[in-house]
């Protein structure tokens, strides 16, 4: 029989061995899309006319100004571009 710290060892490897190869998929796991409601406020990944999500009120910006981020009225979404528009688009107040 193994002693005791080499088992636990074992037992710690094996449980990293298990744990990284989810963590690499936690931010894939925890992104979500909205699709009913980006389809009824015909949202789409590009500006229109200039205006677009990183200028709009309702925009939830991401970590950095090019990540995506959220937004207000297309709840339960973290896969909006900055550079996406949609019907609903308020340009935000300087
Ligand atoms: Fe972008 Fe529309 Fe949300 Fe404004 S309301 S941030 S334009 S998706």
């Amino acid at each position: 029989m193994a002693p005791l710290q080499t088992r636990s060892s074992r037992r710690v490897w094996m449980l990293r061995a298990i744990a990284l190869p989810l963590a690499a998929q936690l931010p894939a796991a925890f992104a979500a899309r909205n699709d009913a409601v980006r389809t009824a406020l015909k949202y789409q990944d590009t500006p229109n006319a200039g205006n677009q999500c990183s200028a709009c009120a309702q925009f939830v910006a991401g970590a950095t100004p090019q990540a995506q981020g959220g937004c207000r009225v297309i709840t339960q979404d973290t896969e909006i571009s900055p550079t996406g528009w949609c019907v609903a688009f308020a340009r935000r107040s300087a």
